[in-house]
């Protein structure tokens, strides 16, 4: 083995990796297959966390050995959300093409920040897929990025950039004339990482206005002008509106037109926070639900979330991509592009966003419509807001179940209220229930505050879910919230 450098670190022996190799796929597979045989979560046990800590290796390992660790100690502890029963918080499943997609991206191990290479290519790809989904121009272009919350970030840079010019990029925002007088808006309902990216992005989360939303959790455009009226006779100069389609509470979709609408008249940037929702345009019947979202200035979505593509893949879309060349791009450099070989290529995704390196997120997302297509993913989506009405009508048909919210889409807000709700103490039961759900291990709901009160939260986002799941959702409430509301178990808590 004359040929191969002392320290490098391929082995010896291809047809061991090879081995190991087809074991552990095999093993994923099955792993996959049999998601129903165990629980959606259980607790990590002191052993398992225990295995893990250890000093940093300095000599070689096993790779079987550590291979057993993982099994033993990491792949049944995960947080579950393959897993059909998992309806917490808003999470995708993943599939197996997405898996198989991740082992070739792992062997590629592309570097897509630029350069004269496919892996580009098929991004630009997935750039132009969405762009007609979406109803975008030419000009638009999307990126990968880790997930909305960059992508939102990015969306108050670049529309903080438009606003203020290039200069601001070498000046920051302390040189702006206007400096501390910019003001966002976005809905009481919005994301948290909204407030984040106007911190990280210099301008401050109390810039941020956050206004108030009807009974169906859509921004109020009433009181959006009202504030934003407000605000300019009190001398701030307001440039972003963010809409949510989909939050997080109850998948409430902000009145896109009306908005849109109004940030033309008011010439405000019109962000869209669509990171699970968005990709409803799949979906015949959400689709529509999502008119006014072709009006956006930019957009942020998940692949990860209602895309099933696994984690993470995030996007962030500009609707003219000169915007984010504008924010992102180093000065001329991709005016300065080679014209052949390997260095050439016009707009390199390094200049259209924050990253530099960048993984291959677009080939599990590009597989994932190659082998599915994109009906099927619609249809997953479709379906997901059919358990969810499925379920919100089990609630409804039930007097010890109470709804807390409208059902816009795959989201139900609900508790257990018992026979006398005015006797018991609904927040601590229902708390109990969502922790006793999460020991069984048949379903796993999370929670929110709606209007004061807990209310256990059931966010239906897998392909694998089926009405079965639902049902044994509303059954073990009823169940768990009957035994927690006896007078005995009232007066020994
Ligand atoms: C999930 C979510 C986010 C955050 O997205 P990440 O991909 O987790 O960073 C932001 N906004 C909404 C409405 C979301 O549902």
């Amino acid at each position: 083995m004359a040929d191969r450098p002392a320290t490098t670190l391929d082995p010896d022996d291809w047809d061991a990796v090879r081995a190991l190799g087809h074991r552990m796929l095999d093993d994923m597979v099955d792993h996959l297959a049999g998601l129903r045989t165990r629980p959606v979560w259980q607790p990590m046990p002191p052993e398992a966390r225990e295995a893990l800590r250890q000093p940093l290796p300095r000599a070689p390992g096993s790779l079987e050995a550590a291979y057993e660790t993982l099994q033993d100690a990491v792949i049944p502890y995960t947080a579950g959300n393959p897993h059909p029963g998992f309806m917490g918080w808003v999470q995708g499943a993943g599939t197996p093409v997405g898996m198989l997609a991740e082992l070739i991206a792992g062997a590629l191990n592309a570097n897509v920040g630029g350069r004269n290479q496919a892996p580009v290519e098929l991004e630009h790809q997935v750039s132009h897929w969405m762009a007609g989904l979406f109803g975008f121009p030419q000009a638009a272009r999307g990126i990968f990025v880790t997930g909305t919350s960059i992508a939102n970030f990015m969306g108050v840079v670049v529309a903080r950039t438009a606003l203020l010019g290039r200069e601001v990029r070498a000046r920051g925002l302390a040189g702006d004339p206007g400096h501390g007088k910019l003001r966002a808006y976005t809905s009481s309902e919005a994301h948290g990482c909204i407030a984040k990216a106007m911190e990280m992005a210099g301008l401050g989360s109390d810039a941020l206005r956050r206004i108030d939303v009807d009974g169906d959790g859509r921004m109020r455009v009433d009181d959006l002008r009202a504030q934003v009226e407000a605000d300019r006779r009190a001398g701030f100069k307001p440039f972003l509106l963010v809409a949510t389609a989909g939050t997080v509470n109850t998948g409430a979709i902000d009145p896109l037109p009306q908005l849109a609408d109004f940030a033309r008249e008011q010439d405000l940037w019109l962000h869209v926070d669509g990171a699970y929702a968005a990709l409803g345009m799949l979906a015949p019947d959400v689709a529509p639900l999502l008119a006014g979202i072709e009006r956006a200035d930019s957009l942020a979505f998940d692949f990860h979330k209602w895309g099933q593509v696994p984690y993470d893949a995030g996007y962030f879309m500009a609707r003219d991509r000169a915007h984010m060349l504008d924010a992102f791009a180093a000065p001329a450099a991709y005016l300065r592009r080679a014209e052949r070989g390997l260095a050439a290529g016009d707009a390199w995704p390094c200049d259209l966003g924050p990253d530099l390196s960048r993984g291959f997120r677009a080939l599990k997302t590009w597989l994932t419509f190659q082998a599915y297509g994109a009906d099927a993913i619609g249809a997953a989506i479709s379906h997901t807001c059919a358990l969810a009405r499925r379920l919100c009508a089990r609630v409804q048909a039930e007097p010890e179940l109470e709804l807390l919210a409208p059902v816009a889409l795959n989201v139900v807000c609900f508790r257990y209220a018992g026979a006398d709700a005015e006797a018991l103490d609904l927040d601590r039961i229902n708390r109990e229930i969502v922790l006793a759900l999460y020991d069984e291990g048949r379903v796993a709901p999370s929670s929110t505050e709606l209007a004061g009160r807990y209310a256990i939260r059931a966010a239906i986002v897998n392909h694998r879910t089926r009405e079965d799941d639902v049902d044994a959702l509303a059954e073990a409430v009823l169940r768990l919230g009957r035994r927690l509301s006896s007078p005995n178990h009232q007066e020994s808590a």
